[in-house]
């Protein structure tokens, strides 16, 4: 998978490509992250890479011609490239996009910066515009970070136990089941007694019941857009009648 970025700033992306799991997919070249920096492409004609908005008003925005360049210069390496610009102007980045990203391969994401960038380049050179969330940052550096991170981690390889991925909250149809590790009793606190088991059908009706029930309570829009088996419908009622017994006021 390539990523193609055209940032100011290459060196906030050494966040993925030197830790953890992306760091290592990067280093085995399972992703591929190219920069492409407005700043190598300043002339002496255009010194700087940012430039007061026509209008007036308080701000700088990214100079066009360097930004436009070093556009250019992303395009010129691959053909079907879709060009995605950082902007909380654009669509809510989710797990959809991932899979649209898993199926494009090949992108370049455009991190604005200061006020943002040029109306004409969002017209003529943007494919489509993403935000990560209804927030301002001060640059889309964060924004490509996120996504890539997101992303990279469904490329088939970057981890190698996939079946916890399928458990993933937005992976499956429903949030993660609550998960416990060792020890099985600290501070006064246990570990639900039918984890410790070894009764592995109980276990997995126990954790879809959990995961159902979790995704009700917290994101009851989720469950709206799902058709539940009979057998998940029958874990949720059991989850909502113990809900419902439990937070009884006496
Ligand atoms: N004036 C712009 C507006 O109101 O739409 C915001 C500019 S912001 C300070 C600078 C840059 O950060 C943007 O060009 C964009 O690339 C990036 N950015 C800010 N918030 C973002 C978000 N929620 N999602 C994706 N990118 C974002």
């Amino acid at each position: 998978m390539y990523f193609h970025i055209v940032t100011i700033f290459p060196e906030m992306f050494r966040a993925i490509t030197n830790y953890g799991v992306i760091g290592r997919a990067f280093k085995k070249k399972r992703i591929i992250i190219n920069f492409f920096n407005p700043r190598d492409f300043t002339n002496k004609k255009y010194k700087s890479i940012d430039d007061r908005p026509y209008g007036g008003g308080p701000g700088m925005l990214m100079s066009f011609e360097p930004l436009y360049a070093a556009i250019q210069k992303a395009k010129s390496l691959e053909k079907n490239t879709k060009v995605i610009y950082l902007s909380p102007q654009g669509i809510k980045f989710k797990q959809k996009e991932i899979k649209y990203l898993l199926n494009n391969k090949k992108i370049i994401f455009i991190c604005g910066r200061y006020k943002g960038i040029d109306q004409r380049i969002i017209n003529h050179q943007v494919d489509e515009e993403w935000s990560i969330g209804d927030y301002i940052l001060t640059g889309g550096e964060l924004a490509a970070m996120n996504i890539i991170d997101a992303t990279s981690r469904l490329i088939p390889g970057v981890i190698e136990k996939t079946e916890s991925i399928e458990e993933d909250s937005f992976s499956n149809r429903f949030f993660d089941y609550p998960n416990y590790t060792r020890p099985q009793t600290i501070k006064n606190m246990t570990v639900p007694s039918i984890l410790l088991s070894g009764h592995h059908k109980n276990i997995r009706i126990w954790r879809l019941k959990e995961a159902i029930g979790k995704t009700w309570m917290k994101r009851p829009d989720i469950l709206k857009n799902i058709s539940l088996t009979k057998e998940e419908e029958n874990l949720l009622n059991e989850f909502k009648n113990n809900f419902y017994n439990q937070n009884k006021k006496p």
